[in-house]
């Protein structure tokens, strides 16, 4: 292809939980929006696709394509910052992990995040990442504007004005074209106050309003076949509270031991000795016990993940968890399946964005995951049977199975997006095959 920007390239892509590659025929590594654009125009000129991508950390095939493929990693950093309203707008590319001590240098944060921070700004928001808090939305829900490079080249800004374009682009799935800039309404920096501790799985579910309503950010792991599990309350601080971080032995013993170095062995034993898993997770429920510190909000959202995996997330309405949580209990204990990873459950904010699984609707989120090196697919397509009685909608970037004849009964805006498509890629430069099974061609 002939392209105007700094370096192309082509060679073989592959995402974090190797379970999706891409055979690009060309990689481009634009500087600015002009370069995108340049990019853009000249594929589709020649009939190819364009797909940017982030850290790869989708576990779906959402980024992948055999066209030319965009990597965001010249345009990057804080490009403005509004002081009176803490509006900061950021190059597309920019990975959390570089935006977060970025911000907290100007004395703000994001009002939430996920639990990891390789992503990139513009891969974590198409996509719908979140973390939890019932109050809060996921990240998308704090963009107050963007820019974005359209099917023929043409650079939009979009802003609340548009009430449409600003209803599909927060979470676009990357098929409304490449987004270059993103604009989030930051909070002044926060403490939060981290308490983690086991408890019986009943008494979670007993207790699960207060829990949820009583906490800025609720979330617990549940160990399958045992009735333990793990709860995690983080808490704003009042003024003048003192940081008091982790120490560095217990991070390192917790985080990075018995959280990954051990529990990377629990699932190479697993992967033969299936027959332990119930032993080693009542090990697992019992091993991290009760710790309690203070610090930067973006310091304890994150937790390293180093033992790889593959994973399906669903949002189900908050109120349908304890059936749910019955109903993956009753399925595990039918079948014959071993479940080393623990259950991660999380909790969000309705929103406004069209194709954000909070759309209009009180979240509890439920992901599952299975060790790399082990066949997932029969654990997620029985626990995906459950979501399914419960209108449940799937993480964007996470494993599932459904298909633009499905997501349109879970989304009131389903086809509102797909006219939005229609304008902004009418000759569906941005699709691939993931695309055109969720949107339908
Ligand atoms: C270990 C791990 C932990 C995770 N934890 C969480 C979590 O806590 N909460 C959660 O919700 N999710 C979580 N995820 C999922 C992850 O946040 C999402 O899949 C996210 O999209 C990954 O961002 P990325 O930069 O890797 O994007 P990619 O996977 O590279 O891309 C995702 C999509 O965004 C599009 N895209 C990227 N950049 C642009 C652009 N500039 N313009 C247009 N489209 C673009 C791509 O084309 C693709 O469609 C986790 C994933 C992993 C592997």
């Amino acid at each position: 292809m002939t392209t105007t920007t700094s370096h192309v390239a082509t060679g073989q892509w592959t995402n974090w939980g190797r379970c999706a590659s891409a055979d690009p025929v060309a990689i481009a590594h634009p500087r600015s929006t002009a370069e995108v654009a340049d990019v853009v125009r000249s594929a589709a000129a020649n009939g190819q696709h364009v797909k940017a991508v982030g850290a790869g950390h989708s576990f779906t095939s959402i980024a992948a394509t055999d066209g030319v493929m965009i990597r965001m990693d010249h345009i990057t950093g804080i490009q403005h910052v509004d002081r009176e309203t803490g509006h900061v707008t950021v190059g597309a590319g920019m990975r959390l992990r570089d935006l977060n001590p970025a911000l907290h240098a100007l004395g703000l944060a994001l009002p939430n995040m996920g639990d990891v921070d390789p992503q990139s700004m513009s891969g974590a928001t198409s996509t719908g990442t979140h973390g939890t808090g019932a109050r809060l939305t996921g990240i998308a829900g704090a963009i107050v504007g963007l820019e974005i490079v359209t099917g023929d080249g043409t650079v939009l800004t979009v802003t609340p004005d548009d009430a449409d374009l600003f209803g599909a682009a927060r979470v676009g799935l990357g098929a409304l074209g490449i987004v270059t800039s993103l604009t989030f309404a930051c909070v002044p920096s926060f403490l939060l106050h981290a308490r983690e501790e086991p408890m019986l799985l009943p008494d979670v579910i007993e207790q699960l309003d207060s829990l949820v309503d009583d906490n800025d950010h609720f979330e617990f792991y549940w160990f399958p076949h045992t009735d333990r599990a793990l709860v995690k309350r983080n808490n704003r601080v009042s003024d003048g509270t003192e940081r008091k971080p982790l120490s560095k032995a217990r991070f390192l013993l917790d985080d990075e031991v018995l959280s990954n170095g051990l529990f990377e062995v629990v699932n190479r034993i697993a992967k033969h000795q299936r027959g332990w898993v119930p032993r080693l997770n009542a090990i697992s429920g019992r091993a991290l016990s009760a710790r309690e510190y203070t610090d930067w909000s973006y310091e304890v959202f994150i937790s390293p993940r180093r033992v790889r995996f593959r994973e399906m997330e669903y949002a189900i309405p908050r109120a349908a968890l304890p059936t749910v949580m019955r109903g993956i209990d009753a399925w595990i204990n039918a079948s014959d399946e071993t479940v080393s990873f623990p259950i991660e459950v999380r909790f969000a904010a309705p929103d406004d964005i069209w194709l954000s699984t909070g759309h209009d609707r009180e979240n509890a989120y439920v992901a599952v995951h299975q060790f790399h090196q082990m066949d997932y697919r029969r654990y997620f397509e029985g626990i995906e049977a459950i979501f399914g009685e419960h209108e449940g909608r799937p993480h964007w970037g996470k494993l599932h199975t459904l298909d633009a004849d499905a997501l349109r009964t879970r989304y009131a805006r389903f086809d509102d997006f797909r006219a939005v498509c229609d304008r902004l890629d009418p000759h569906r430069t941005f699709r691939n095959a993931y695309l055109d099974r969720v949107l339908g061609e």
